[in-house]
């Protein structure tokens, strides 16, 4: 049928947001800045976890510390977390789309961001790791895995 000057687009899959507090989270494993670089190290590998948010007593987000750190902090011979944590933390909020947080994530270069409430209070990690598994989990669902 002539489309008398309409353009067909194709059709648009719009898929509802996926909220980060809809994820299923793993339990929070956090450090404290007065905790030594080994024990830190150690928590990661006991945990399988390369972020480890750094909190005060009360749970509030002081920065993060990653492996790449823990590698800086053994070239530098450093000993403190506080030296090697990164301080001005890029986080994820519990309502925002995990895809704006893929988003930040790789306009940061970085690959996990921490999860706080609007209190500042750490409720978990999400990573690159993460995002690439939901993806996959809903590309399986469509029927559409590789
Ligand atoms: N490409 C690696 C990665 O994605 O982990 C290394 C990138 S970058 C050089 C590593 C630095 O980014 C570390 O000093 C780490 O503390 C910091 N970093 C990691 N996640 C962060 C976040 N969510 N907010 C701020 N800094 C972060």
């Amino acid at each position: 049928m002539p489309n008398k000057g309409c353009t067909v687009k194709p059709l648009k899959i719009i898929r509802p947001s996926i909220l980060v507090k809809d994820l299923k989270i793993k339990p929070i494993i956090t450090a404290r800045a007065e905790e030594d670089i080994s024990g830190v190290a150690r928590k990661m590998v006991d945990n399988n976890i390369n972020h480890l948010p750094v909190v005060d007593h009360a749970g509030r987000l002081m920065g993060i510390v990653t492996s790449w750190d823990i590698a800086h902090a053994v070239a530098q011979d450093s000993q403190k977390l506080t030296e090697v944590m990164t301080k001005k933390v890029i986080v994820a909020l519990e309502d925002e789309p995990v895809e704006l947080i893929a988003r930040r994530i790789d306009k940061h270069e970085i690959s996990g961001v921490p999860i706080v409430n609007r209190e500042n209070r750490v409720r978990g990690m999400i990573t690159a790791e993460d995002i690439s598994r939901l993806i996959c989990s809903q590309n399986n669902k469509e029927g559409d895995s590789q």
